[in-house]
């Protein structure tokens, strides 16, 4: 499709100029790094065509344009995808190699654009892969930290975080739009006049402190369409001629102050995932990210159209959590305070456009910001939020007559807090859950007022992922083998890779299938001995947890588990045990105890169980440094366990499960999330279930939760593993170590409060479960139908089919199909 322009001569000239012109250098001389910006430069340029062209197509047809407000975009490396996306890789890979160059060693010196947590960020960048795939226009709006996700370092087994200065060498794929800044205002104080002409209430900020947002732009590719969507990301700069003027009046103190808020505000990512800190900056974020997207998107609507009261037939906004809710405020101010609209006209448009996804229902996750803060910051949006709060109480009043119960639970302003959910719920005309698990307890459990007042609002939409980045560039064997057996369908359509399923009853393509994963397997063998020093034997079962580090995830359960193992390897070196390599990576954030005690604690164990050579190598354990969406790519390809091990209601929906799926990887996991619809998807006798039911998790807490203590004292090898938490065995001697661990688990203090993630519940139905894994895996017939069965039938997880629902049941937009801009 792009061959015309990548004729491969034209493209290595274009290289060696650049790299001429970067650099004065000659592409001999050239490092790896100026390599890659060289040859980045040039898959830009041929992006560029498209761009315009695609831009200009959808102005042309003035399509309805959704835009996705995330605070994380968990982007990866952009090359290898580029050019996965513009159906060139290949080709390009060819042209370096005539250049003595290796493509992926070039993609490997392009930092990760890790601008999210985990799976809310990498959600957020599956959807814009999708979008701009399935042809719909689309702009994701976020914030361009200047430092996205800490580094992980481990340090004598300890998590050090250090900063993630991804910008340092630049960014080659992004625009600078200088000429679209926008001003953003903090603080200061509203006075009302009265328009003497309109008599309308007019409302002045006075004496606030105010930044310029500065957009810079991302291509986000289409797969073989033509199609180049944007990501559009705000900077901060101080308003220079605003310093000047004070640094004239003296008032220099201000000039500065107005420099260093600029930098504040985008310095960097809260590294945060589903836990609320409530920090004044981060709000600071959210109105500064929103207040500019909302303006940008106000105005290129009024160059083609002029009846602002229609806005919402041309965008719909999603909110990606609750994190972007003040654009439900900021939306109501533009519409009311700017373009002059009444208070019911601008909530018509309002509640028209804005739609909002829930990604929790952990209680700790839930953005409450306390009024008072909030109030001083935004003067002008707080007043628009009482407004809505009190025309909604109003509502509530009419529909449950004296049930102040209800009004109580469902203010937004409650207990001196701003509570975002409900605004977004309230306004939004949309509101839907990740998976249907997740959705039903939304609707049963902790919005069950809200689905009662408005149950037309709430719907489903299951992730996904995407299957470019995460099986045609991640596992490149794996891909092709596949195309070679159904075509290339599969890469545009996932429903398509069900036509595996004949070839699952032949034993010649499941012999294949597991040579592939066993290449992948050697390919991670040959990063864990670069990274960490550690030999792991390809033909053991690479069972794998990959994940951010939460309590509620229950990486503890899995170690305990290892620790358990172990045990009982030393103490019976005659039983039979099939080699395992057990591998962990996961950041935890800077401030979780809990999180980081728990990865030092894999860290020694995998210390004295890989240096134990009494049990032969049968266990080993590897905590990957730094997991991030480039060596995730290598992990996923590489499982042949898929750890999904949540305590049963907690994990919304999950994507890893998907990825690995997708590589082939069954799922060990409790019936939570998506690992439901996985399980429907690929049968129970192809995943391997225990745990705790998510409606017996819940009855265990709205009851006072459980006692772990009769466990403990009924168990001797269970309470062994849990005492060796403080005798020692995984500290050197010392008793300390891991006591936090341990109160976690047995803390008798407030028994309520013991086991909140029912780790040692669940601990003998997990042993069990791995046994099963460990019988299926010795059975090669069976562990590779298995297998290979999970990729056939990993369709459903594609993103592609989420956002066709989005775009079915909530945006209805059209698709746009784009003439190639690439000039003859
Ligand atoms: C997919 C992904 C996640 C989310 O993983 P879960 O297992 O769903 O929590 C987090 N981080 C990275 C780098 C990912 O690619």
């Amino acid at each position: 499709m792009y061959s015309k322009r990548f004729a491969k001569e034209t493209f290595k000239e274009t290289v060696k100029d650049n790299v001429k012109t970067l650099y004065r250098k000659k592409i001999e001389e050239a490092t790896p790094q100026q390599i890659f910006q060289a040859v980045s430069y040039a898959v830009k340029d041929i992006i560029i065509d498209d761009w315009l062209a695609t831009q200009a197509e959808y102005r042309k047809q003035d399509a309805k344009t959704v835009y996705y407000m995330s605070m994380e975009f968990l982007m990866g490396r952009a090359l290898g995808n580029n050019l996965i996306n513009m159906t060139a890789y290949k080709e390009v890979k060819e042209a370096l190699e005539e250049m003595n160059i290796d493509l992926n060693a070039i993609e490997d010196q392009e930092p990760d654009a890790a601008l999210g947590n985990g799976g809310l960020g990498r959600l957020a960048a599956c959807f814009l892969d999708s979008l701009a795939t399935l042809n719909y226009p689309a702009y994701g709006c976020g914030i361009r930290y200047r430092y996205g996700m800490f580094k992980q370092k481990i340090e004598n087994g300890y998590q050090v975080e250090t900063p993630d200065d991804w910008l340092m060498e630049g960014n080659p794929f992004e625009l600078r739009r200088e000429e679209y800044a926008k001003e953003i205002r903090f603080g200061g104080t509203i006075r009302f006049e009265k328009d003497p002409v309109t008599g309308k209430d007019k409302f002045i900020q006075e004496n606030y402190e105010s930044v310029m947002a500065i957009p810079y732009d991302m291509p986000i590719v289409g797969y073989g369409n033509h199609v180049v969507n944007t990501l559009r990301i705000w900077d901060a700069q101080a308003i220079t001629n605003f310093s000047l003027e004070s640094f004239d009046r003296g008032d220099y103190h201000k000039a500065v102050e107005q420099e260093n808020l600029a930098k504040m505000i985008v310095d960097v990512l809260y590294p945060n995932d589903n836990h609320y800190a409530g920090k004044e900056l981060r709000l600071k974020q959210q109105y500064f990210f929103i207040s500019a997207s909302l303006q940008a998107m106000i105005e290129k609507y009024k160059k083609d159209h002029d009846d602002i009261k229609k806005l919402y037939e041309k965008v719909k906004i999603q909110m990606n959590d609750t994190h972007p809710t003040v654009a439900v405020p900021e939306l109501m101010r533009l519409l009311i305070d700017v373009e002059g609209l009444d208070w019911e006209e601008a909530w018509d448009v309002t509640t028209k456009t804005c739609a909002y996804t829930n990604h929790t229902i952990m209680s700790e996750a839930l953005e409450k910001w306390p009024i008072d803060l909030f109030s001083k910051l935004l003067p002008r949006i707080y007043q628009i939020v009482q407004e809505i709060d009190r025309r909604f109480i109003e509502q509530v009043r009419r529909q449950y007559p004296g049930n102040e119960e209800k009004v109580r639970k469902m203010a937004i302003l409650r207990d001196n807090q701003v509570r975002m959910a409900h605004m977004a719920i309230i306004a939004g005309f949309s509101v839907n859950g990740v998976a249907q698990l997740h959705t039903e307890i939304l609707k049963h459990q902790e919005l069950k007022d809200f689905y009662e007042m408005m149950p037309e609002k709430f719907n489903n939409k299951t992730n996904g992922i995407t299957q470019r980045r995460f099986l045609l560039h991640g596992n490149p064997l794996l891909a092709d083998w596949i195309t070679g057996l159904i075509g290339d369908g599969w890469i545009t359509d996932l429903s398509k890779i069900s036509n595996l399923k004949p070839y699952v009853n032949d034993e010649r393509f499941r012999k294949e299938f597991m040579q592939i994963k066993y290449k992948n397997k050697e390919r991670l063998a040959k990063y864990i001995k670069e990274h960490n020093g550690i030999d792991v034997d390809p033909r053991s079962i690479f069972d794998v947890q990959v994940k951010r580090l939460h309590e509620y995830k229950r990486q503890l359960l899995n170690i305990l588990h290892i620790m358990y193992l172990y045990n009982q390897i030393k103490e019976h070196p005659e039983m039979s045990f099939y080699p395992r390599t057990f591998i962990f990576g996961a950041k935890a954030a800077a401030g979780y105890l809990r999180a980081k005690e728990t990865i030092k604690l894999i860290n020694s164990v995998a210390d004295v169980v890989n240096n134990d050579r009494s049990i032969n190598g049968k266990i080993k354990v590897v905590f990957i440094e730094d997991y991030r969406v480039s060596n995730a790519e290598l992990l996923f390809a590489a499982a042949d366990v898929s750890e999904q091990i949540s305590t049963a209601s907690k994990e919304a929906s999950g994507t890893g499960n998907m990825k690995f799926m997708l590589n082939g990887a069954p799922t060990l996991g409790t019936m939570d999330g998506a690992n439901v619809e996985i399980v429907e998807e690929v049968g129970e006798e192809n995943a391997f279930i225990f745990g705790l039911s998510s409606e017996e998790v819940i009855n265990y807490e709205n009851n006072g939760g459980y006692n772990p203590i009769d466990i403990y004292f009924n168990d001797w090898e269970l309470k062994r593993v849990v005492d060796q938490l403080m005798d020692g065995t995984y500290a050197n001697g010392n008793h300390e170590m891991y006591k936090n661990l341990y109160n976690a688990l047995l803390n008798t203090q407030s028994t309520n409060k013991a086991d909140m993630y029912f780790i040692l519940k669940d601990f003998r139905s997990y042993a069990e479960a791995q046994k099963r894994v460990e019988a299926a895996y010795r059975d090669e017939q069976r562990w590779s139908r298995m297998a290979m069965l999970n990729t056939a039938c990993s369709g459903k997880f594609t993103s592609d089919r989420t956002i066709e629902e989005y775009v079915q049941d909530i945006w209805k937009l059209e698709k746009v199909y784009v003439p190639s801009g690439q000039p003859e």
